[in-house]
């Protein structure tokens, strides 16, 4: 069973028909149990991508304030190993950033070659507060999905795969978490008087994501909708789709790498066979 809804483009969504509050029938402790096994999972397959260094991994974390964005990262891509797993956040655009093309940016964060990297926000920022406060007028931000799409194709042929997530809670469940940070202080940090006024734009930043969904979606980099009510469902959720995604890959990774283990071994016989004894 799949935890999030992957979307492959072939018809509209609307949020609603989607429950944040799904818990596939699981009691928490299961569904952490799930997440630890696929975790492990996760954690062979970062290797063998980073020693086959044939492809690279794209996550896009999309969400509301106190979606979980964070709270993803450390739990699902806190286990992997560093070295090879990084996290990008995109923030408000700085000056030098806003005097170029809104991809600027981001294009200079993909991965490389057997890397994985995380964006927390993204290009989508560009489809979603800039439209909801009218940062840029209505027909630049609509040609920006023509641009997102041959954007993320252009990634995507140069052996990157994309998986793009839209952690999807309810607005009371905001509310709560919202409240929440106000109480313990050591979450009230991360509090900001922003996050109440763009709750005010609830219904505005549905329509924008809607949007967003529904026009930059495919096969190749589709967009999952994660159920985000319950935090370990949403981790699930995620880890899952992760390791469905990259697992058709081992073989082909375990495979190079042999072959690539093999060429480094004849290498070294052939250096042996050069010198007379070795030192
Ligand atoms: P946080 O994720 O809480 O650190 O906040 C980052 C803030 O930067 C959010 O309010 C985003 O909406 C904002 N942001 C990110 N990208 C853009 C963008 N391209 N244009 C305007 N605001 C952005
Ligand atoms: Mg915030």
């Amino acid at each position: 069973m799949s935890y999030a809804h992957r979307l492959e483009g072939d018809r509209r969504i609307k949020l609603q028909d989607f429950d944040p509050a799904e818990d596939a029938a699981l009691k928490r402790e299961q569904g952490e149990k799930k997440t630890a096994q696929l975790i492990q999972e996760l954690i062979e397959l970062q290797e063998l991508l980073y020693a086959a260094r044939r492809q690279s991994v794209l996550i896009i974390l999309q969400g509301r304030d106190t979606s979980g964005k964070d709270g993803t990262i450390r739990h699902v891509a806190g286990p992997l190993n560093s070295q090879s797993c990084t996290v990008t956040s995109f923030k408000v655009p700085t000056e030098e950033e806003l005097a170029h093309d809104f991809l600027w940016r981001v294009h200079a964060q993909t991965p490389r070659a057997g890397e994985i990297k995380i964006f927390n926000r993204s290009h989508y920022e560009d489809v979603l507060v800039a439209r909801v406060h009218k940062l840029a007028p209505k027909e630049v931000w609509r040609s920006r999905y023509t641009h997102i799409n041959a954007f993320e194709r252009s990634v995507a042929d140069s052996s990157t795969i994309i998986l793009k997530f839209y952690l999807h809670i309810s607005k009371q469940e905001q509310k709560e978490r919202l409240l929440e940070r106000e109480k313990d202080p050591t979450k009230s940090w991360k509090l900001s008087v922003g996050d109440w006024k763009e709750r005010e734009y609830w219904d505005d930043y549905t329509a924008a994501y809607e949007d967003a969904l529904n026009e930059c979606t495919s096969r190749r980099r589709p967009w999952f909708i994660v159920p985000a009510d319950k935090k370990w469902l949403r981790n699930l959720a995620i880890a899952e789709a992760l390791r469905d995604t990259l697992m058709p890959f081992r073989k082909r990774w375990l495979d190079e790498l042999e072959e690539v283990g093999r060429e480094k071994k004849k290498a070294i016989e052939e250096y042996r066979r050069g010198r007379s004894q070795l030192r």
